[in-house]
């Protein structure tokens, strides 16, 4: 346990929580964002902070300005905001949209649940498509259903699709090339939106090749940052749309912002020391090479979905087409309260796991791995999955350790670079 604040009784709701484990180690984060923040982030963002209208700052500002393009791959401006990911999702929105505007958003979980509650506060129109129930936070985004109804919207009243790319309640990797074939086919002029607060830096993703107008992303996932910094990728239709929108922004607005950024500035007083940490994570992002963090990623989802298969459990995403590399979803049996087989967990074994959120609460935990994490602290996760699993009394067919083991020790690293080259 890393703060000795903690190490102690302390109410929390109505349970008072006895933490009398040994605090030794380190505490195993092992939610779906934030994700654990490498120790060469954490020594970059202890440099003293700078004037932030000197010299040296306006260096630090074109760096990560320029790198984080790569990360998106884009030639595009990328704002970034001292915020959560929750103030770039509304910055998406405010700087393209009018009051009144139909939004065309797509039910994949609770993220995209989210973002459509948003949309309905700032007084926009959203229409939300999505199969009913429980199925619908099981699968991806249905580009079909997104073409059918631009094809019916004749007099072009929707005027942005908004979609999640990786939807971390669930663990599921949308298509987002096949939402922009979609949107294409249907010959409709709507902008396109996409939040890949989750997917950055875990999974492919290409802002220019896939047209996307705005992408939304944050910083505490798979940059491996603190949260506290987030992103509009945009494209020069989104800054067209942008002169004509109506809904108020001022603190989001792009166009003081993308006039500072010139030379590596911001209107405001930006978050220097997490700017540090997020030059430091393109270096080591860069250093690795996207496509090796890809494959490190696959290669780590697929060993825990072959422990999850071991167990006999559920995985939440019921399309393998879209597992999410970042995040595995484990949905408990019935009657069993996954928020019970959490708590075991983290009072036994110091490991933080994902809650099941909206429609998923208390029936799914979700296992992240995603940002800095290697071989060793996933067969760790998942160790400490199956013993609180069974401390909780939750039935398991097999062990799924040897399976987790057994795929990692022969996926050998060489081989998943090779063939991700
Ligand atoms: C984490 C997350 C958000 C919310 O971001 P905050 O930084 O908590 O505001 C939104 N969408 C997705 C897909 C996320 O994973």
């Amino acid at each position: 346990m890393a703060y000795s604040f903690l190490n102690a009784k302390y109410k929390w709701r109505n349970d008072v929580i006895k933490l009398d484990f040994h605090p030794a180690g380190r505490h195993f984060l092992q939610i779906p964002g934030p994700s654990p923040v490498p120790d060469r982030i954490l020594r970059a963002m202890s440099y003293p902070t700078i004037d932030h209208r000197g010299p040296e700052f306006g260096a630090l500002g074109l760096k990560v300005l320029e790198g984080i393009k790569k990360i998106f791959k884009t030639k595009q401006p990328v704002i970034i905001y001292p915020a959560s990911g929750t103030g770039a999702w509304e910055a998406a929105l405010t700087n393209t949209l009018s009051p009144g505007d139909t939004v065309l958003m797509f039910e994949t979980g609770h993220f995209a649940s989210l973002w459509k509650t948003m949309a309905d506060r700032l007084g926009l129109n959203p229409e939300f498509l999505g199969l009913p129930g429980i199925e619908g936070w099981r699968g991806g985004v249905n580009a079909q259903m997104i073409e059918e109804r631009l094809r019916a919207d004749k007099e072009h009243t929707i005027k942005a699709v908004c979609v999640v790319h990786n939807e971390t309640s669930t663990g599921v990797t949308s298509d987002i090339a096949a939402v922009r074939r979609a949107i294409d086919a249907a010959g409709h002029p709507a902008l396109f939106l996409v939040d890949t607060i989750s997917g950055l830096a875990c999974a492919d993703y290409r802002h220019d090749d896939w047209g996307v107008d705005v992408t939304v992303s944050g910083s505490q996932k798979g940059l491996m940052l603190p949260p506290g910094i987030s992103f509009n990728a945009i494209s020069q239709k989104a800054i067209e749309a942008s002169k004509t929108a109506k809904l108020p922004r001022a603190f989001w607005a792009w166009d003081e912002i993308l006039a500072s950024n010139k030379t590596g500035y911001w209107p405001y007083t930006p978050n220097t020391n997490l700017l540090y940490g997020l030059s430091e994570a393109l270096d080591m992002i860069l250093e690795e090479g996207l496509d090796n963090v890809f494959a490190r990623h696959d290669r780590l989802a697929e060993a825990c979905r072959r422990a999850v298969n071991a167990w006999g459990l559920p995985i939440q995403c019921a399309d393998p087409a879209v597992y999410s590399p970042v995040l595995t979803g484990v949905m408990t049996p019935e009657g069993v309260d996954a928020d019970r087989v959490r708590k075991v967990i983290y009072e036994r074994f110091d490991m933080s796991l994902g809650m099941g959120l909206g429609k998923m609460k208390g029936r799914m935990f979700r296992i992240g791995h995603l940002g800095d994490c290697n071989d060793l602290m996933l067969i760790a996760t998942l160790g400490g999955c199956e013993m609180g699993l069974q401390i909780a009394g939750v039935p398991l067919a097999a062990s799924g350790l040897p399976v987790a083991m057994a795929y990692l020790a022969s996926e050998s690293k060489e081989r998943t670079l090779k063939h991700a080259a």
